[in-house]
């Protein structure tokens, strides 16, 4: 099959241009240039990701040596070079878009769940150890068949079929990160897991156990990119992968309907991180803490997900519908953004949701017009005195109690004459 076509209608012509220059210089060089990984699966499907306008990362893989190659690229373009001499890689950055070149390469593991030992290879080993049949395909580039695609594990097949198949029984023991992404793949593109390899993910599920906490918050984080990922979350509780990660994670309705909500316009755009609070929400504090250190969570996210969970435990307080606008920001003025947010999406359509969601789009930016500068020249010194005038300031601000610089002027007057009046006489003596 030739898909010159396809290659040329969907890439942009700037990235088309630089293809025709590594296929000039892998040519001078003779070495072989492939087109690899999820463009190739893309370009078959005709998916429309391909024209979103999103920054195209291109994945190249070489039969020669990737960094030569790609330090030759880099002396007559306008890309940055970056590269990884002990791994056989480069990274050339263009405006718009970047190439990853890579030698080919074979991996071996010597363990379950360990990390590969690399050598040098052939397109057709590098292409087996990838994860899915749908991934290791290549369409060379190389002048002479320019466009060819190379499959030699029926991906072409597999994507006609809408199935997820690994390319050997050992794929998930050799890296289980593989088995959140078939459940990954198989949500976004509406595919089956193909069913030998569905019997080899629960098999070899416990090996899940054997993995570094980065590896699988970073398979959570890719999944919690995509458009829906209450679906592979779902899937991944049902396939009783989730509770591998953590005994306590469930995907039950609340789950599926706070990811949803996290979704709808004028919610933050899909930030990862939103959505590990959303998913550990229903934990108590003390479980969350087995989940924070299964995944060796960096310590921001760590706190913003501890923040979540303390402010749950808080929510009563701001039920009441009574509560003035300044008691709702001395309530929530310490948490964390991203603790307010996953707390005003699960508690969407209570009052406490609207105090929160009120608190997050106005109060958290109110200020008076005074500054501190602006109280030095009404004769008040920085220190306690002027922390505490400022808030008065801003809690008469946030009450509607003064909307003008001068109601500010004269209400710092006012409280200045009231401290004065309280300070103690110096002692005449
Ligand atoms: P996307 O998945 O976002 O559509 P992509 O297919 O380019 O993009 P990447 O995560 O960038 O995915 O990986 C590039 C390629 O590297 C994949 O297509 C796959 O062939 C291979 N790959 C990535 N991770 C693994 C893994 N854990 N095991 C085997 N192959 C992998």
């Amino acid at each position: 099959m030739n898909l010159s076509q396809q290659v040329e209608q969907h890439l942009p012509g700037q990235l088309l241009r630089q293809i025709g220059e590594i296929r000039t210089q892998a040519a001078g060089r003779g070495e072989k240039v492939y087109l690899v990984g999820g463009i190739v699966r893309d370009l078959l499907l005709g998916e429309p990701s391909l024209n979103s306008g999103l920054r195209f990362d291109l994945d190249l893989v070489i039969e020669g040596d990737a960094v030569g190659l790609a330090q030759d690229i880099a002396e007559t373009g306008q890309a940055k070079l970056l590269t990884h001499q002990q791994f056989g890689t480069a990274r050339l950055d263009y405006e718009s878009f970047t190439m990853d070149m890579a030698t080919a390469r074979k991996e071996t593991y010597a363990k379950p769940g360990a990390l590969p030992a690399v050598t040098p290879g052939t397109l057709k080993d590098d292409l087996f150890r990838r994860d899915f049949s749908i991934n290791a395909m290549a369409i060379s580039l190389a002048a002479d068949d320019y466009g060819h695609l190379i499959d030699p594990y029926q991906g072409r097949s597999d994507l006609e079929h809408r199935l997820i198949r690994v390319l050997h029984p050992r794929s998930f023991s050799d890296d289980p990160t593989r088995i959140l992404r078939a459940v990954r793949y198989e949500q976004r593109l509406g595919f089956a897991l193909e069913a030998q390899t569905a019997r080899l993910l629960k098999r070899d599920a416990p090996v899940l156990d054997m993995i570094s906490g980065d590896r699988i918050r970073h398979e959570l984080e890719l999944i919690f990119r995509e458009d829906r990922p209450e679906c592979a979350i779902s899937h991944l509780a049902e396939l009783e992968v989730l509770q591998r990660i953590d005994p306590s994670l469930t995907a039950d309705k609340g789950m599926v309907d706070r990811f949803q909500r996290a979704r709808q316009p004028g919610q933050p755009e899909g930030l990862p991180s939103l959505f590990f609070c959303l998913l550990v929400y229903a934990l108590s504090i003390s479980r969350v803490e087995q989940f924070l250190i299964r995944l060796n969570t960096p310590a921001k996210l760590a706190h913003a997900i501890r923040d979540t969970l303390r402010l749950k435990t808080e929510l009563t307080k701001l039920e009441s519908p009574s509560l003035k606008p300044s008691e709702i920001y001395d309530l929530l003025q310490e948490y964390d953004t991203l603790a307010l947010e996953a707390n005003a999406i699960a508690s969407e359509y209570s009052t406490a949701g609207r105090h929160l969601r009120l608190f997050l789009t106005e109060l958290r930016y109110v200020r008076p017009t005074l500054n501190g500068e602006a109280l030095k020249r009404l004769g008040i010194s920085s220190g306690p005195e002027m922390g505490e005038i400022l808030r008065t300031l801003r809690k008469a601000r946030l009450d509607g109690e003064v909307s003008t610089k001068e109601e500010e002027e004269r209400l710092t007057i006012y409280l200045t004459a009231c401290n004065s009046h309280k300070k103690p006489e110096p002692d005449p003596e």
